[in-house]
């Protein structure tokens, strides 16, 4: 692995359980699992083994599991499928990722604040409820600040004031980190290559019961809710790379809380420097500080140079930094924001790779500020 990969919240190395996985579906296991021969019932029996995997580690029946192309069309498919079937609205959170505050933005629906360290507003979301709510979402762990939801509070809240209402969560950045079995949750989006799989693969999770319209049609797959030949390969690579991260999952919140915490401590020795978020409340692999007296991208630019990959939002289509809508909606302050710094780890990050960004770190935010 490269030492000073510290972005593993934009995209994880993919891990050899999944490397594994997906290459007979590469070579000989080539099928297409809809068809009718032994060939096509070879994939197919690929695709199932992955949807008992994944239905194991979420505490779903593999019936409920949806193969999507990703976390962007998982949460398009649990915000856009409920609403333009059952007509009502969609609530989200102000600190949500944009693939599900903008369809639920396109839809008319209603976004609720978060308190100052990224946690949703429970009150303000108990008032934006009602009878004509029909989905609510509110994501697991947040993919800047890294702050961790209570989504038994949330659910408490949602089944009280909306008890028709079905709670969706996007565990893309929640899945390495939390155990998700026995939330108290209707619909769960997860994306494979942010825990060590293969890109443009995901899952949407949906309680028996939840009914959706399909974002598009053809063929019928995945039982009429994703039409698409299924990418057989990716998504044998994300069932094994979601079974070990599972199984590691213990292990690696202790080993990497470690070293997330020696990084930020490091970095709080620099004056000037702030914990965004408190540790107790973030999952272990996310350390973001605000850094005073610096821009973000003149300190990713200068930490690239010296071999650090980091990042200041989150990474988006275009490279290009914006202000922060995460930041924005914690009230952090401007002056803090703009030198905001992202540092993420995840199942294979090292000392070194700790060593290295409190090597360049400091001597990069003393440059900038000469
Ligand atoms: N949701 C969250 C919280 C994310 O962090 C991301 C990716 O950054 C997504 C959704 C989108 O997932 P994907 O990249 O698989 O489309």
């Amino acid at each position: 692995m490269i030492t000073g990969y510290l972005d593993h919240a934009a995209t994880t190395p993919l891990r050899p359980e999944a490397l594994v996985a997906m290459q007979p579906f590469l070579g000989e296991r080539f099928g297409n699992p809809s068809g009718a021969h032994a060939v096509a019932r070879d994939a197919r029996a690929g695709v199932e083994d992955a949807r008992e995997q994944v239905a194991e580690v979420l505490g779903f029946r593999p019936q409920e599991i949806v193969f999507t192309s990703g976390g962007t069309e998982a949460d398009n498919l649990a915000v856009l499928g409920a609403v333009r079937r059952h007509g009502g609205t969609a609530v989200t959170v102000a600190t949500e990722h944009h693939a599900v505050l903008h369809p639920v933005e396109h839809l008319g629906g209603r976004v609720v604040g978060v308190d100052g360290i990224g946690r949703v507003d429970l009150e303000e979301l108990a008032d934006a409820l009602d009878e004509r709510t029909r989905l609510v979402s509110v994501m697991a762990a947040n993919n800047e600040a890294g702050t961790v939801n209570d989504l038994a509070a949330v659910a408490a809240v949602v089944r009280e004031r909306a008890p028709q209402a079905w709670l969706h969560t996007d565990a893309v950045q929640g899945a390495c980190w939390l155990d998700l079995r026995g939330l108290d949750v209707d619909l769960v989006s997860l994306s494979a290559h942010k825990l060590g799989g293969p890109k443009g693969v995901g899952v949407l999770a949906l309680r028996e019961g939840v009914t959706l319209e399909p974002l598009w049609y053809g063929g019928g797959q995945e039982r009429e809710r994703r039409s698409g030949t299924h990418a057989v390969p990716a998504i044998a690579g994300l069932g094994a790379a979601l079974a070990a991260t599972a199984a590691e999952r213990a292990a690696t919140n202790e080993r990497v809380g470690r070293l997330r915490d020696r990084l930020v401590d490091g970095l709080l020795a620099i004056d000037g420097v702030h914990e965004t978020v408190p540790r107790s409340h973030k999952v272990a692999g996310s350390a973001h500080v605000c850094i005073e007296g610096v821009d973000s991208e003149s300190l990713l630019f200068l930490l690239e140079r010296a071999g650090v990959s980091a990042s200041a939002a989150s990474s988006c289509a275009s490279g290009a930094l914006e202000p922060s809508h995460v930041l924005s909606a914690m009230a952090v302050p401007k002056e803090w924001s703009v030198g905001a710094l992202r540092l993420s780890l995840g199942w294979c990050s090292t000392d070194a790779d700790v060593d290295l960004a409190l090597d360049v770190i400091p001597a990069a935010v003393a440059q900038l500020r000469r």
